[in-house]
């Protein structure tokens, strides 16, 4: 059987072992509750994250130093629970960001789920606060509302659209995100540039929407509901894509088709 590792002398049979194992390392949840120390030491991790991670490939000494580190780039927010924290790994002299899941399971490609993560560092960045309407969940009225919820377009909607505007109409940028993604100090050249069209498409669908404030739960709860009305949602979203997209990009083209065959 092929084995994963070894990575400091250890070997896993299978992801889901070795996920076990990195995240006992990481140990998120005692580190946030300050259990144990935001920055600790290990040579597993390091070992396991040069053989691994598609940003440390070129790299052949393991960095064995890593932490949650204060972030407060907001194109770069990515754990809003985290207290501004980042899973961080010191590199050349300075902190960089990754995911531990991008060990466990290596990417190949620019994939739809690092746009999704894209997407959402713009909204939390950029957007949300800006939306934000009430102290209150305005749903159960009960509990302090600490999400802002897409009513329609929904979230899952605009990324859908701008990930297809990505594709049919921008490739270069998306081979420029994924070469910034397979260097790790590129963090700069991984953001939005608020002058190019797909920015502006994502910022124009999320600046027409209609929000209300959440608490978790509730929202939990209301994005279930929309995800079975989704169908009904797309066909009046319908109209206002093309529009957008016709704004951004050349008339007629493969995007416009696609969304048309899909609504
Ligand atoms: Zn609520």
């Amino acid at each position: 059987m092929r084995m994963i590792g070894p990575y400091d002398g250890e070997r896993f049979v299978t992801e889901r072992q070795l996920k076990n194992r990195l995240s006992s390392i990481v140990a998120y949840k005692d580190r946030m509750a300050e259990r144990k120390p935001y920055e600790f030491e290990s040579l597993l991790l390091g070992e396991a994250l040069i053989d691994r991670h598609h940003a440390f490939k070129a790299v052949t000494v393991a960095p064995t130093r890593f932490g949650f580190v204060k972030n407060l780039d907001p194109d770069l927010h990515h754990h809003g629970r985290g207290k501004g924290r980042t899973m961080s790994v010191y590199f050349k002299s300075q902190w960089c960001i990754f995911s531990y899941h991008h060990i466990v399971s290596p990417l190949q490609g620019y994939t739809k789920k690092l746009f999704e993560l894209k997407c959402r560092d713009r909204w939390q960045g950029r957007w949300q606060k800006e939306k934000k309407s009430s102290h209150m969940c305005v749903r159960c009225r009960n509990r302090l509302a600490a999400d802002v919820d897409h009513i329609f377009p929904s979230h899952a909607q605009i990324r859908d659209v701008c990930w297809t505007a990505l594709n049919d109409h921008f490739p270069d940028l998306k081979h420029q995100w994924w070469a910034s993604h397979q260097d790790p100090l590129a963090g700069k050249a991984r953001r939005w540039n608020d002058t190019h069209p797909l920015t502006v498409l994502y910022d124009q669908l999320t600046q027409q929407g209609s929000y209300q404030s959440l608490c978790k739960y509730c929202h939990r709860i209301e994005t279930r509901n929309r995800a079975k009305d989704r169908t009904l949602d797309s066909l009046s979203l319908g109209a206002s894509i093309k529009y957008l997209l016709g704004e951004v990009a050349q008339p007629e083209t493969k995007a416009h088709t696609r969304l048309r065959e899909d609504s």
